[in-house]
């Protein structure tokens, strides 16, 4: 609480996510294939199968953020255990899509540069994320392959709220 109206506007961005996320354009899209919702606007708690796959779940996440089908991308929940990731994600990562659902994300990836502070600079980056903090890119290497840099733009999705990596 501080009483310089700047700063205080700051404050209230940073506080209430909700508010930044809503000025922004949104895309529903399936947590497993990426397709998009067959209607337009939030779709009711109980159409939220994927249309395209019936397997996945549909999400939402900022149009810049959103992976179209084909995309390579996770999800990572606060507890920072994987909780769905595509099937062009798996070969990046060397795992199979469906044993690495609930493996902790330090068993797939790591921060691309040592000096980053480790770890911590993922766990950083996902409480942002999943904090509503706006879209940033990190660069990671996947745990299991060897000399394989990716670079990944990583911003909210939801619900149930997580961080969403999109891998290019
Ligand atoms: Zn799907």
């Amino acid at each position: 609480m501080t009483d310089r109206r700047s700063d205080t506007a700051r404050a209230r961005l940073a506080l209430v996510p909700a508010t930044a996320e809503a000025a922004r354009p949104h895309r529903w899209f399936c947590n497993r294939c990426a397709s998009p919702a067959a209607q337009p606007g939030t779709p009711p708690p109980f159409a939220r199968a994927c249309p395209a796959c019936e397997r996945g779940l549909l999400v939402e996440a900022a149009a810049e953020l959103a992976p179209a089908p084909g995309d390579p991308f996770l999800l990572v929940d606060a507890g920072l255990s994987v909780a769905a990731l595509s099937e062009a994600a798996a070969p990046l990562l060397g795992v199979a899509a469906q044993a690495a659902v609930g493996r902790p994300l330090g068993e797939l990836l790591a921060p691309a540069d040592a000096e980053a502070a480790g770890a911590g600079a993922l766990a950083a980056a996902i409480a942002e994320a999943a904090a509503g903090a706006e879209p940033r890119r990190l660069t990671v290497r996947p745990v299991g392959v060897f000399g394989v840099r990716l670079s990944a733009r990583i911003g909210v999705c939801g619900p149930p709220r997580a961080a969403l990596f999109a891998l290019d």
